[in-house]
């Protein structure tokens, strides 16, 4: 806590674009209504000061290097509150694209002769690595889901988006179906709170906000189903932003299975 009885925040970037630093910043004079309840300790994007005490940690992108492992716990031990900031930080996101292929095949992919010089792993959301308070999914985050959170994390009370599905906000937008323009969505099995924004001026939905709990895989299929897509249509689609979570997803099938005694077993 400052002298002045404000908590002090600072912001951290891993792995990323910094585009939702950015969409803050974008926030503008909003930014000063913002300050009048905290001070803002660490940001390189936005100030050269910097301190190393803080109470709440916004920490954007995520986790692809070893030397990352005890940066961010250092960060942990430090907060009180730690944030994850756009879905690198909240899922893995685009760099969790890798993960689907041998590390040293997107090694040399990316950096070809000069994949030697440089030192990567598997990426991870840091929620992987340490425990996380709150998480503003999205790429890029939604600015007044942004302002909405801090303002939860401020008063100690949990934030949760309503467990719905993108096409929820798509409907109340009244957008007319994509599938019905020839595209695969996936606003069927993701995470709502973005406002549909895609879908609204035309785009299919990527599923940056991560799927939603339970999705209804059933309607979803029949909706693929209706309009001549396959399971696969999808999940091609899905890896862009759940790569990370669709790993995880198979491991937990797997350990189910192997923990399940085999028939010879029995
Ligand atoms: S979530 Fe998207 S916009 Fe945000 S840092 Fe990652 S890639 Fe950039
Ligand atoms: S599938 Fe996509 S376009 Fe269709 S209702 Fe859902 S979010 Fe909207
Ligand atoms: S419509 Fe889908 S891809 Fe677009 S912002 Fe919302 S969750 Fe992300």
């Amino acid at each position: 806590m400052s002298t002045n009885g404000k908590p002090r925040v600072a912001f951290f970037d891993f792995a990323c674009c910094e585009g939702c630093q950015l969409e803050v910043l974008a926030l503008e004079e909003r930014l000063l209504d913002v300050l009048q309840w905290v001070d803002v300790v660490q940001w390189r994007e936005a100030m050269s000061e910097h301190a190393d005490d803080y109470d709440v940690a916004i920490v954007e992108g995520s986790i692809t290097r070893a030397e990352d492992i005890p940066r961010l716990q250092k960060i942990r031990q430090t907060a009180k509150v730690v944030i994850a900031l756009g879905s690198c930080a909240t899922l893995g996101g685009i760099n969790a694209i890798k993960n689907r292929f041998p590390l040293d095949a997107a090694m040399a992919e990316v950096y070809g002769e000069k994949a030697e010089y440089f030192n990567t792993a598997e990426a991870r959301p840091i929620h992987a690595v340490v425990p996380v308070d709150y998480f503003i999914h999205g790429c890029p985050i939604n600015k007044e889901e942004f302002l909405t959170v801090i303002q939860h994390a401020l008063m100690g009370k949990p934030y949760t988006v309503p467990n719905r599905a993108v096409c929820y906000e798509c409907k109340l937008n009244e957008t007319v179906c994509l599938y019905e323009k020839g595209k695969v969505c996936l606003g069927p099995i993701t995470r709502c709170g973005c406002g549909a924004i895609c879908t609204r001026f035309g785009q299919a939905c990527f599923g940056c906000r991560g799927v939603v709990e339970q999705p209804n895989l059933h309607a979803a299929k029949e909706v693929l189903t209706q309009y001549g897509y396959t399971v696969e249509d999808v999940l091609k689609r899905a890896g862009l932003y759940n790569s990370y979570v669709a790993q995880q997803e198979l491991a937990q099938v797997g350990n189910e299975r192997s923990a399940v005694p085999s028939r010879e077993g029995r």
